[in-house]
């Protein structure tokens, strides 16, 4: 009999350096509006190459700025995917503007650009590509559309931090950028999120919109506009200055997990694998394989059972999702490449620590069900 291993879905990659700093915040006594915030937005615009970053209480704030800075309202349309976290459609509704779903594509995950145009419209003001699972959309296509319809493009990167399409970082490429900092994702800061920039009307509006709406004075009581309280404190900046310096080095560990999975699980019957687009440096946010859907569940009840954590990401598609059912009358069929995609993810244990061991048993506990099951 196999000895059964604990192995969780994610798990974050705190050190003593991330412990001392937040230490040294609360020692200091400014807790909120400080240096750590200035410093951790100064690093993390100089890390992914933009002229500014504001940071915020999470990447759901982060988009919902976005959207409001570049004056996306009532009647609008912005174009993006159901396959994705549903932040990313979210953020369109918050400023009831109307999101226009555009399907995947089936390896990549992403927006299929050849169905972009279609979903065009007089009251298109934006896309809305999301990075799925950390490699990077079709920037390429999508920047020439953008282009061409005199469009935004709000890139939602929060599973992408430094990923890359034909070298150049995403987030960097549309008018916005937008990072989450999640518990499982790449870094971490318990809670928060980042915008990237080059536009300073942009910048200027976001940090505002973050501080209540506070004036440029940013005098204490003088409001100029209807804003939010989406502020990061100096103990959320602190840890994200640290584990801003990390990402390069964690970005380089979590390619080294995945490239463990791809030898292990290469060749093997009913599990298909999704390797980046040759333009694509992809920073692994998760790894997801696809299996056939109709033992996709008991899979990961088996996985759960001895002891792995597994997951079905992200189903049900947005669309499907039944207040967006009840507003909109989606339905089953609407996004066909996202539906099955829902249907077939498969979402193993990833995270920067991952070791061999636990690898190994990961895939061995997964191909050994795959054939209880005849697959
Ligand atoms: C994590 C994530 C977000 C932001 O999530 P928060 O929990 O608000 O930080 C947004 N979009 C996608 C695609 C994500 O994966």
């Amino acid at each position: 009999m196999k000895t059964k291993m604990k192995v969780p879905l994610s798990s974050p990659l705190i050190g003593e350096e991330e412990i001392e700093a937040v230490v040294d915040v609360l020692r200091s006594s400014q807790l909120s509006l400080g240096p750590q915030t200035e410093a951790f937005e100064k690093a993390f615009a100089k890390t992914m190459g933009s002229k500014y970053a504001i940071a915020v209480n999470s990447g759901t704030s982060g988009l919902h700025l976005v959207v409001r800075s570049l004056g996306i309202s009532d009647g609008d349309e912005v174009i993006t995917t159901p396959f994705s976290f549903i932040a990313s459609s979210n953020c369109i509704l918050f400023e009831r503007a109307t999101p226009v779903f555009v399907d995947v594509e089936y390896d990549t995950f992403n927006i299929d650009p050849a169905k972009i145009e279609a979903a065009i419209t007089p009251k298109t003001k934006a896309i809305l590509p999301v990075h799925v699972f950390g490699q990077s959309a079709n920037m390429t296509a999508i920047m020439d559309i953008a282009k061409r319809h005199n469009l935004y493009v709000i890139e939602d990167a929060c599973e992408s931090p430094l990923a890359t399409h034909h070298g150049k970082i995403v987030g960097t490429f549309g008018e916005c950028g937008v990072y989450g900092f999640y518990p499982n994702k790449q870094m971490t800061t318990g809670e928060g999120g980042m915008i990237i920039t080059d536009n300073p009307e942009i910048e200027r509006l976001c940090k505002s919109y973050r501080n209540q709406g506070r004036g440029d004075s940013m005098q204490w009581l003088s409001f100029a506009r209807l804003g939010y309280n989406y502020r990061i404190s100096e103990l959320t900046a602190a840890l994200g200055v640290v584990q801003t310096r990390k990402l390069p080095e964690i970005v380089r560990q979590r390619a080294a997990v995945a490239d463990m999975y791809f030898e292990r699980l290469k060749g093997i019957g009913g599990i298909k694998l999704s390797y980046p687009q040759p333009e694509n440096e992809q920073s692994w946010f998760v790894f997801g394989v696809r299996v056939n859907a109709e033992i996709r569940d008991e899979l990961i009840k088996r996985l759960n059972a001895d002891g792995i954590q597994s997951k079905a990401y992200f189903a049900p598609s947005i669309h499907l999702q039944d207040f967006y059912m009840e507003e909109f009358g989606y339905k089953e069929g609407d996004y066909p490449v996202s539906e099955r995609l829902s249907r077939e993810m498969l979402i193993l244990p990833f995270f920067t620590m991952l070791n061999e061991e636990q690898v190994d048993y990961v895939v061995e506990t997964l191909v050994g069900h795959m054939k209880e099951l005849g697959h």
